[in-house]
């Protein structure tokens, strides 16, 4: 199994290994070599193995209860849980005082409003927090892939995590926004790979896995997330 991870430096005395909602996170003095690293990697491979799938089937749980969007509901935001913090303008309800800030949606609604107005608001906000960072994410892995988009629109199509024009117009489905940042960016290669091979050839296939060689994985839990939304 192929295991992509995000590698730091750091003053600690050893080897540390977290599985949080971006996946896996090393950290390593800055005296240990990097095959010594990657020993270590290997050797508790079976644990980080066992951690993702756990961690995996939590979120699906997770994304699988029905949001019920009212003050306090929890929102599932880039594979971690946001709480959804409700102000009715002119009353100022006090934010939970024990939340931090960035475990907080914030939307703000006139007094009375209802669910319907409330989940359009928070949905406003998600997309807000969406577009910067599909831009960032392309910015990113365009000129790993040699490729150049000209424009990207947010959908909300049921059907379709994304897709992609030979013209360069990237589409992504704002909702990707609930999933942790491993398989918005396998959306984001995906799409971009399109503009070099606008099919599901091997050669496309191939392409995807130059820039991301743990595609498969990241497929396989984009497959799992319960939207019910085919990636292809
Ligand atoms: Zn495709």
């Amino acid at each position: 199994m192929l295991v992509s991870y995000r590698f730091e430096r750091s003053r600690r005395k050893s080897i540390g290994f977290l599985v949080g909602a971006d996946g896996l996170v090393v950290r390593s003095p800055n005296w240990v070599p990097l095959r010594e690293v990657d020993a270590a990697v290997q050797e508790k491979g079976a644990w980080i193995v066992a951690k993702l799938q756990q961690l995996r089937e939590r979120q699906t749980e997770q994304f699988q209860k029905a949001i019920e969007w009212e003050h306090g509901a929890e929102i599932p935001f880039l594979g971690r849980m946001v709480q959804l913090c409700v102000l009715e303008r002119g009353v100022g309800r006090v934010l939970g005082q024990d939340v931090p800030p960035d475990q907080i949606l914030p939307v703000t609604v006139p007094p009375g409003a209802t669910v319907t107005q409330i989940r359009d608001a928070a949905q406003v906000w998600l997309k807000n927090q969406a577009k910067p960072l599909f831009e960032q994410r392309l910015h990113h892995f365009a000129p790993l892939l040699g490729v150049s988009w000209k424009k990207l629109s947010l959908s909300s199509a049921s059907t379709r995590w994304g897709s992609a024009r030979t013209d360069g117009h990237i589409r992504l489905n704002w909702r990707l926004i609930h999933l942790p940042i491993s398989q918005i960016d396998y959306v984001v290669v995906h799409e971009l790979a399109h503009l070099r091979e606008m099919n599901h050839s091997p050669r496309f296939w191939e392409t995807v896995g130059e820039v991301m060689p743990d595609y498969e994985q990241r497929r396989k839990a984009l497959r799992q997330a319960p939207l019910d939304l085919p990636q292809d």
